[in-house]
């Protein structure tokens, strides 16, 4: 049989996170999903001097309005928790304890000064095979010197013993095979003074206690690659050992690198899903939730952030990409961000979505502007109107006040150049046949005002901008027939009216 495909995103609550961070946990979902698996979260909390009030609970709420939530975690509860790792560091000292008895890892007494003082002596110092025989470890001093030390509680960490001049192996998912060789890898701790495990040695414990058997993460994560691979070795799991993939990078739009918040920054659009103040800095991080990304096109544009399905297909709904996904085509190379074609995606799923499903989050933005909504069916048939013309859900409000009140400013200027005697005829008859107007349909409205025009001799072309412009306040917003029919016949006579003051010379 079979094993059961589990994986994991194993995050350090450091900060929020970066869109690339949400693209690896959607690749794990995906997969695990598909294949009918476990999607867990762990929390990767070893380094408690990086420690960031509220970023553990921002990950999970960030997961939660992807619609991406594990069914393991700290909150979901599992059979294979504790799910955060400071929670079980009694797990690990023996991991590392077996290590250097099997000689694979080695205890090193070097005070943090040493090694201060080596960094400055040796640019690029590296605690490596090279190194290590002139540090002060258990490879270099005597075994009474080592249980001395140990007995009388000299501080001392566990570092793994790195193998001199051999390949290190494994086969990527998306790059194929890689191969490292030892003398790239340095020997890193494994065990810190204060007994707590470092990310190198828990991760491997955790990702074979919890069962794991695929592990996608960023790019970033290649060069630490080789430690683990050889702690899954000596640890004597190898053949446990999940199957690894790392993922691309996401690119600046522009040159070259990773996608930072800076470029974010200095090019207005958000790196964050959802935003993020740090606690101690206070410096702000602006995200794709309230910049007014609808969750479905948040995660439909990540996903094509290094993957298609080869047919040309860009849009696809969570269900889709979870039929659809595979790692074949998740590419190598980096995927450059594009923020227009991440607005694209928005205003796709906004014009797919119903008006009901829109309601919700357009409503709260009403009310932010001091507009509360009373009509949910009136409220819906204008979200209806307005949808294909939003592309972030805060354009709603641009696009849709006028319909509950009387536009805030008229650009008059837009009519001004071409109006007359003859113009301001045709509205003053306009509000006295629209007065006695028995229907309020948008067809009634539209043959009035044509016929009208006709009467007048004017070109109904001529008129429809003006009358735009008295109903909304400027040149946009959808049929204007159909904004009369929703603002009513009392308001559409009172807009037209004041406008036709604001043109008496
Ligand atoms: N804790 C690591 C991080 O912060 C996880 C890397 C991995 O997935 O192995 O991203």
């Amino acid at each position: 049989m079979s094993k059961r495909v589990r994986l994991r995103f194993a995050p350090s609550p450091t900060g929020g996170l970066h869109l690339g961070g949400v693209r690896t946990v959607l690749f794990n979902y995906l997969f695990a999903k598909q294949q009918g698996g476990d999607f867990i979260v762990r929390i990767e909390d070893t380094d408690q001097t990086r420690f960031v009030e509220g970023a553990e609970e921002y990950i999970f709420e960030t997961l939660k309005w992807c619609g991406l939530e594990p069914s393991e975690s700290p909150v979901h509860g599992g059979p294979y928790g504790p799910y955060r790792q400071s929670e079980r560091k009694d797990i690990y000292r023996k991991y590392a304890d077996q290590l250097v008895k099997n000689e694979q890892a080695y205890y090193a007494f070097d005070t943090p000064e040493e090694l201060e003082s080596k960094r400055k002596e040796i640019p690029n110092f590296q605690y490596n095979q090279l190194s290590r025989g002139q540090m002060k470890n258990s490879l270099t001093l005597s075994n009474e010197e080592v249980n001395q030390l140990i007995s009388t509680g000299t501080r001392h960490v566990i570092r793994i013993k790195v193998p001199e001049n051999e390949e290190i192996r494994f086969t990527d998912m998306i790059r194929g095979e890689v191969i490292f060789h030892s003398s790239q890898a340095d020997d890193k701790v494994l065990l810190k003074a204060d007994g707590m495990p470092t990310y190198h040695l828990a991760v491997v414990v955790d990702d074979y206690l919890m069962k794991i058997t695929h592990a996608f993460r960023g790019e970033e994560w290649l060069p630490s690659a080789p430690v683990h691979i050889l702690l899954w070795r000596y640890l004597g799991w190898a053949d446990e050992m999940p199957q690894w993939a790392h993922l691309p990078l996401i690119l600046k739009p522009d040159g070259n690198g990773k996608l930072s918040k800076r470029d974010g920054d200095r090019l207005g659009f958000p790196v964050f899903a959802m935003d993020w103040t740090d606690p101690k800095s206070n410096e702000k991080a602006s995200g794709f939730k309230e910049r007014g990304f609808l969750p479905e096109a948040f995660v439909n544009m990540l996903a094509l952030l290094g993957w298609n399905d080869g047919t040309g297909q860009e849009i696809f709904s969570l269900a889709e990409l979870t039929e659809e996904f595979s790692m074949d085509r998740v590419h190598k190379a980096g995927a450059r961000f594009d923020y227009e074609k991440a607005k694209w995606f928005n205003h796709e799923w906004i014009k797919h979505s119903t008006a009901e499903k829109l309601e919700p989050e357009v409503k709260k933005l009403f009310l932010a502007k001091g507009i509360s909504v009373t009509d949910q069916k009136k409220f819906e048939h204008i979200i209806e109107l307005v949808k294909d013309r939003c592309t972030l859900l805060a354009d709603f409000v641009q696009q849709a006040s006028f319909f509950f009140q009387s536009p805030e400013t008229i650009d008059i200027a837009a009519i001004q150049p071409k109006w007359d005697d003859k113009k301001e005829l045709f509205f003053v008859e306009l509000i006295r046949a629209y007065q006695l107007s028995a229907l309020w349909e948008a067809g009634d409205l539209e043959k009035e005002f044509k016929e009208l025009a006709a009467a007048n001799q004017l070109k109904p072309g001529e008129l429809m901008l003006p009358l735009r412009v008295m109903l909304v306040g400027g040149k946009f917003g959808p049929g204007v027939f159909d904004i009369a029919v929703v603002i009513g016949k009392d308001e559409t006579v009172h807009r037209i009216q004041h406008c036709l003051q604001l043109l008496r010379p």
